[in-house]
């Protein structure tokens, strides 16, 4: 820090020794003065970044959240684990005719219990069965097999076209992929996952939420994602707004194995530059930016703002990848598509309890039982989603066709956007960070409006994003915008 001009000018010098104390007064009183806006003497060794708007925070739960939390029931997580392991083996190439055992009855069993649920709706929530002939696909399905996802859609009151999907996976295996046959309880891989959504669609479908919220144990997941993919390829086709996906995939034990517990974090994958992404995309990407910026990165920051917090009681460990080694789950159909999506599992895996036939090998127990099931780790993340698809379906969407002016070279910051079809829309928010940060840290609020200008604040310099706001303080996720020339 150089001395303060102005103060210096002032200053009655005698002596050197004198000078200097006063000198470092000078500096002593400038520093406050000056810190933050317009301080022109900054070297910026040390960087603070200075520019418009407040700080970034968390979004609060509401009351109607506060609820839907309190609502979220831990017996209920362990009836529909205990249910589903009862049929013995889910696998997808097990009987589907069988009334107690195998894919089939489990399925059943799942379509039933939702339509008991959406009966309690009044008319919002209904259930299909959605069934498709995978044809054969070697080695993981040899012959032609009829696959089925359980969906359950939970309509929304003001703004039904705009969808958020949350999903479990319904089938199980054991060590070997095509054995259909022996015993593959699935508590944690993946019944966890399909108690997590089951949870969800009995709590929120007595609330309204203002967008879609479905709810879908998907199937042939571990045969090679074929549920997921036939699900996300349909919506696709219908042109369905799909603004975020969660696949809930071995969301069930807080162990790690080597026997540390930890009981309050849960991982969450999400992917920076976009499974889809084309080509022209690609080269805005190397020219300006972004590869910690695609929409599923935006999505995920936008679950840690809403649903970490001591309601949830859950800490959420953002991983920046698309999934965990050698290892993928639902979320990716829906990426391949073009949709937004990430996925939750547990803190750490035990390998032994994964796709492995349920046996003691020299002591230890294989296989994936119920017993390694945490069930209070469970409930929190349960409520974690359940935090995440309220505030979602509950607040704006992500404002769209958002854009940045780049006609000419200036220092200049503008940004245009769509205006979104919510009755309750209050206005917009511009958000920006660091380059180097790894979540947004400013937002100044512009009102309702579709553009915002910032004519001394440079684009070339941060990230800029445009956010939603409504009449009750919900926030939408960020949508980083495109260069326009
Ligand atoms: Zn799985």
């Amino acid at each position: 820090m150089k001395p303060n001009h102005a103060v210096r000018l002032r200053s009655p010098i005698a002596t050197p020794a004198m000078a200097l104390a006063i000198l470092a007064l000078a500096v002593a009183i400038a520093v406050p003065m000056t810190a933050g806006a317009d301080d022109d003497d900054d070297d910026n060794h040390g960087f603070l970044p200075h520019g418009p708007g407040e700080k970034v925070r968390p979004q609060r739960p509401d009351q109607e959240l506060r609820q839907i939390l309190g609502e979220i029931d831990r017996r209920q997580l362990e009836h529909t684990i205990d249910s589903l392991v009862s049929f013995g083996t889910r696998h997808t190439l097990s009987s589907q005719t069988d009334p107690g055992r195998g894919i089939g009855a489990a399925t059943n069993w799942v379509y039933q219990t939702l339509q008991a649920y959406a009966g309690a709706s009044g008319g919002r929530m209904t259930v299909e069965l959605q069934s498709f002939v995978q044809p054969a696909t070697p080695p993981r399905i040899p012959q032609d097999t009829t696959i089925t996802n359980v969906i359950a859609t939970l309509r929304g009151s003001t703004n039904p076209e705009r969808v958020y999907v949350v999903s479990g996976h319904i089938d199980s295996r054991a060590t070997d992929v095509l054995d259909a046959e022996s015993e593959q309880p699935g508590a944690d891989d993946d019944a966890s996952g399909v108690a997590v959504v089951m949870e969800l669609a009995r709590v929120l479908s007595r609330h309204q939420p203002e967008a879609t919220i479905v709810f879908t144990a998907v199937a042939g997941e571990e045969q090679g994602l074929f549920g997921s993919a036939h699900q996300a390829s349909v919506y696709k086709a219908a042109n369905a707004d799909i603004q975020g996906m969660f696949s809930n995939d071995i969301v069930g034990s807080s162990t790690a194995d080597d026997g540390l517990r930890d009981r309050h974090t849960i991982r969450m994958f999400a992917e920076g530059v976009p499974t889809s992404e084309t080509a022209a995309q690609a080269a805005i990407r190397r020219s300006v930016g972004g590869e910690v910026d695609g929409v599923s990165r935006q999505l995920a920051r936008f679950v840690k703002s809403v649903a970490e917090n001591d309601e949830t009681d859950l800490r959420i460990r953002f991983i920046y990848r698309r999934d965990r080694f050698l290892r993928g789950s639902d979320h990716i159909s829906y990426l391949n598509q073009g949709y937004p999506a990430a996925r939750f599992t547990e803190p750490h895996e035990i390998f032994a309890h994964e796709h492995q036939n349920t046996r003691v090998e020299n002591g230890v127990q294989f296989g994936d039982l119920v017993q390694f099931v945490d069930f209070a780790f469970m409930t929190r993340v349960a409520k974690m989603n359940a935090a995440t698809m309220w505030s979602l379906a509950a607040g704006p969407g992500t404002p769209k066709n958002v854009r940045i002016l780049t006609q000419a070279l200036t220092n200049a910051s503008d940004l245009v956007w769509d205006r979104g079809s919510e009755p309750d829309l209050a206005g917009y928010e511009v958000v920006w960070r660091e380059t180097t940060d790894s979540d947004w840290t400013h937002s100044v609020p512009v009102g309702d409006v579709t553009t915002a200008s910032f004519p001394h604040f440079s684009k070339d310099n941060v990230f800029f994003g445009v956010r939603a706001v409504d009449r009750d303080g919900h926030h939408s996720p960020v949508a980083f915008p495109v260069p326009q020339t």
